[in-house]
């Protein structure tokens, strides 16, 4: 069993300093995986209360300069390039464009300006605020605060298109401030079923965030088997596998285990893009 991590951050991000390309790939490649994406941040909306704080508007990473240095580092480890990654380390060049509203030109544009291996379109920004920073969830309780952060994706990817990957669907249950710790499919089936429809129709791939299942001050957010059963029997059959590492040590966080459950639940391959091609690997 190959697996891919599709989504990682390097120095070319503006929240993963500490994460070098290099030190990325030698990591990936000694742990066993057959490749990784570094797929950089690329926000251009950022909460005033977010950017008064870290002084960075927008936080758009320089594309050029990420792809030279992945290409270094290829040619560095002497990797093999073959999907199958048995010999070396595959290194995908990648992006993660966040999704708004206010910035569909930018974002187009940013897309169509650069060749990209695999694009992961997510949500981090909504309603003028940032769930890390917690401003998202005031005046909301948990069914809406988790329930308008899916409308927003299906809303954000549906006009987007040009993407591969949904990016961590329950990225809003990791900094929330409710006891309800799982984003359930019962409670958000008709949203879900149609994020399912539309990603399934489009040949897109359906992302295991393992970064949202992490204990974040003792509070421990689980990935409900329903999502993925749902998924599977409407005929789903593309998932990408993500560590979100921002630095080297959590590259493949938890692959092994999610990867068997996947396998339990009937799954039979996990996917990632080269030049934007679906490559499956057997799980
Ligand atoms: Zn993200």
């Amino acid at each position: 069993m190959v697996l891919f991590d599709n989504h990682n951050h390097s120095q070319f991000s503006f929240d993963g300093k500490k994460a070098s390309i290099e030190d990325g790939a030698r990591t990936a490649l000694a742990s066993g995986l057959g490749g990784l994406a570094f797929t950089d941040h690329c926000d251009f909306f950022v909460p005033p209360m977010k950017a008064a704080y870290e002084n960075l508007v927008p936080e758009v990473f320089d594309v050029k300069a990420q792809q030279e240095e992945i290409g270094r580092v290829q040619v560095l480890l002497n990797a093999d390039t073959s999907t199958d990654g048995k010999n070396g380390i595959r290194i995908l060049k990648g992006i993660e464009i966040g999704m708004h509203c206010d910035h569909h030109e930018d974002i187009r544009k940013k897309l169509s300006d650069s060749s990209f291996d695999q694009v992961i379109a997510s949500v981090h920004y909504l309603d003028g605020t940032d769930p890390f920073y917690g401003g998202y969830y005031e005046d909301k309780d948990w069914k809406q605060a988790y329930g308008r952060y899916l409308e927003t994706i299906l809303q954000e990817m549906t006009w987007l298109e040009d993407f591969d990957i949904m990016g961590h669907y329950d990225y809003v249950v990791r900094y929330a401030p409710y006891p309800v710790t799982c984003l359930r499919y019962s409670d958000f089936s008709d949203v879900l079923d149609e994020m399912f429809r539309y990603i399934i129709h489009e040949g897109k791939a359906l992302e295991i965030n393992t970064k949202s299942y992490q204990n974040y001050n003792g509070r421990e957010v689980t990935l409900d088997a329903e999502i993925l059963k749902r998924y599977r029997d409407m005929g789903g059959e593309i998932i990408s596998l993500g560590s979100d590492s921002h630095s080297p040590d959590r590259i493949g966080a938890g692959f092994n285990e999610y990867a068997a459950r996947l396998k339990t639940l009937g799954f039979r391959w996990t996917a990632h893009y080269e030049s934007r091609r679906l490559v499956q690997l057997a799980l």
